[in-house]
């Protein structure tokens, strides 16, 4: 998962994009609105974390204009008062869900996750495909109910497939979702994460379009259970 943390508290900030790393997010850090903005304009994001109270244009004027421009990245509105205009506002300007500050790191993590599964449609916890089975909450892999070991790489990549069962998504696409601003792009590394899944997997998980990207079969029947 891809995240815009727009924080202005030093701490806070820190604190929260180690804590989604170490869960295996790619996390991108600015500290004000504007930046926000040039950030969402310039790349997609799976997952908006946005503070209300910035310096400068606030948190809730960004949120106007995003969902104005029809930019429907789902985003997550972190209060610093528990004042119920200010959760009213963030929704009503288009906000998913909101956090009370200070909020727990693993309720964070969880909202996130769910967030994310409702902006792909996903009712239920697990993405599940032709008996491959991805617990976000606990990162674990299965295949016919057998552990499947992957790297958080390869599992970043599964992950942004099985979301949008499919939908073909291009080696940039894939890229952004393994790689934050501060990190150079290794060349054929997406290939190399699609091989690594494939040789786990199965080879018919993951299918390529030539020249333009890779995306796992939708399915009209019911995944095969072991
Ligand atoms: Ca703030």
């Amino acid at each position: 998962m891809r995240v815009l943390l727009t924080e202005d508290d030093r701490m806070i900030g820190h604190a929260v994009q180690t804590a989604l790393r170490q869960d295996g997010c790619v996390v991108d850090w600015v500290r004000d609105a504007e930046s926000a903005d040039a950030a969402l304009l310039a790349g997609s994001f799976d997952l908006l974390l946005l503070d209300l109270g910035l310096p400068g244009r606030d948190g809730i004027s960004l949120l106007r204009e995003l969902r104005a421009r029809r930019d429907a990245t789902p985003v997550l509105v972190i209060t610093a008062r528990d004042a119920v205009e200010d959760r009213i506002a963030g929704l009503d300007a288009g906000a998913d869900d909101y956090l009370v500050k200070p909020f727990d790191l693993d309720e964070l993590a969880a909202r996130m996750r769910a967030l994310l599964r409702r902006s792909a449609g996903h009712g239920t916890a697990y993405l599940e495909h032709r008996g491959v089975r991805l617990d976000p909450g606990t990162r674990e892999v299965t295949r016919h109910g057998k552990p499947v070991s992957l790297s958080p790489r390869e599992y970043a990549v599964l992950e942004a497939l099985l979301l949008r069962p499919g939908v073909v998504l291009s080696r940039a696409q894939l890229e952004d979702r393994l790689y934050g601003w501060s990190e150079s792009v290794e060349s054929n590394a997406v290939e190399v994460y699609i091989h690594g899944l494939r040789r786990k997997l199965g080879h018919d998980m993951i299918q390529n379009v030539r020249g333009v990207g890779y995306f796992v079969p939708r399915e009209a029947t019911a995944p095969d259970e072991a």
